[in-house]
C-alpha cells in the first residue's frame, strides 16, 4: 500500500520540536513498544460504540524508521509484531518482516509442520500505530491496533472522498479529515464497521508539536534475543540443546541455509497454484484479511512461493 505523502511538513516547517530518544529498560514484561521515557502516557482503547479521532502526524527523528527519513513526517508506523513468545508472552517486532532480516520465529514456522492454530498464534500479526486525538475527551493519545482490521478499513473508503479532484487523506490537518467509526463489539474489541471522513473544524496547529515520534518507542531485539526467549518454550525445535540461543545451526543443513530462495520443495507442490480465498497464490501473501483464515499447509506454501519470487 502506498504511503499517504502529507503536507503537514511544510506547512510547519521550521517548528521542530526536541523528543527525547528511547531509553530501553529492563523491564520484567518484553513489548515491542517502550512508552516508559514518556510523561503520562494515554492509549486510545476505543470501547463498543461510536467514535471520532484524528490521526496527528508526527516527526521522525532517528534514523529508526522503518520507511521513513529522519526529519520528515508521517501519520503512522507499521508494526509486525510476533506475541506471545516464551513463557512470559513476550511480544517482539519481527524482523524478517520488518526489515528483511533473519526471525527466528519466521524460520520456525516455515521449517516445520506446526499446527493450525498454533501457526495462526506464532505468526506475526500486522499492527499500525497512531498519535490521535479523541474527540470525546479532547486528549492526545496514542493508537496501537490491528492493521487489516482498523488501517485497511479506513484507506477503503479514501477513494469515495474527492476534494479538489485531490484524494483525500484523513489527517489532522488544516484541511484535514477526522475518522468516525463504530466499535461493533463484535468478536470481542478491536472490530470495527461504519468508517466515516468528517472535515475537521477545530484545527489546532499547536497539536502537532505534542505528538509523539512514534519510531522512538520501537524496542527492536536482536534474532539472539528472541530466540532465546522463543526456544525457552519453543526448546524442541532443533533439539533439545538449543535453549541457550546458539546461531550457528543454519549452517548445520543445507535445507535451513536456503530458506530465503528455496522454500522444501514437498510443502510448495501440494497446493501450488491455488487459494481457497480467489487471490493470487504466491502473490497476494498476506496482502489480504482473508490470509488470516487460510489453512496452515497453503499458507506456507504461498509464502514460500512469495519468498522465492
Ligand atoms: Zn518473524
Amino acid at each position: 500500500m502506498a504511503k499517504t505523502k502529507i503536507s503537514v511538513k511544510d506547512k510547519i516547517a521550521g517548528k521542530m520540536t526536541t523528543k527525547h530518544k528511547k531509553n530501553v529498560k529492563n523491564r520484567g514484561f518484553i513489548s515491542f513498544l517502550d512508552t516508559s521515557s514518556l510523561e503520562n502516557v494515554e492509549f486510545f482503547n476505543p470501547k463498543k460504540g461510536k467514535h471520532c479521532i484524528d490521526i496527528v502526524p508526527y516527526e521522525v527523528v532517528t534514523d529508526g524508521h522503518p520507511t521513513t527519513e529522519q526529519g520528515e513526517w508521517d501519520y503512522n508506523l507499521e508494526l509486525w509484531v510476533h506475541y506471545g513468545v516464551g513463557s512470559n508472552n513476550a511480544s517482539y517486532l519481527c524482523l524478517d518482516k520488518m526489515y528483511g532480516k533473519k526471525c527466528p520465529i519466521c524460520e520456525y514456522l516455515q521449517m516445520n509442520d506446526v499446527e493450525d492454530e498454533d501457526f495462526q498464534q506464532m505468526k506475526a500479526k500486522q499492527r499500525v500505530v497512531y498519535n490521535v486525538l479523541d474527540s470525546e475527551d479532547g486528549k492526545l493519545k496514542l493508537f496501537n491496533i490491528s492493521y487489516p482490521l482498523f488501517e485497511d478499513e479506513w484507506q477503503k473508503l479514501k477513494e469515495d472522498y474527492v476534494d479538489e479532484e485531490e484524494i483525500v487523506t484523513p489527517i489532522y490537518a488544516e484541511d484535514g479529515y477526522s475518522i468516525r467509526f463504530t466499535e461493533t463489539g463484535k468478536k470481542g474489541l478491536g472490530r470495527f464497521s461504519g468508517f466515516r471522513f468528517k472535515e475537521i473544524e477545530d484545527y489546532d496547529e499547536s497539536l502537532l508539536d505534542k505528538s509523539i515520534s512514534l519510531e522512538t518507542l520501537m524496542v527492536i531485539p536482536t534474532y539472539e534475543e528472541v530466540k532465546s526467549t522463543f526456544e525457552g518454550n519453543y526448546s524442541n525445535i532443533e533439539d533439545e540443546e538449543g535453549v541457550e540461543g546458539e546461531i550457528e545451526e543454519e549452517d548445520e543443513e543445507g535445507v535451513e541455509g536456503e530458506i530465503e530462495e528455496e522454500p522444501k520443495k514437498e510443502v510448495a507442490k501440494k497446493s501450488k497454484g491455488e487459494c481457497p480465498s480467489g487471490l493470487t497464490f504466491g502473490e497476494d501473501f498476506e496482502t489480504d484479511d482473508a490470509c488470516d483464515e487460510c489453512p496452515v499447509k497453503i499458507y506456507k506454501a504461498c509464502k514460500a512461493e512469495n519468498y522465492s519470487e
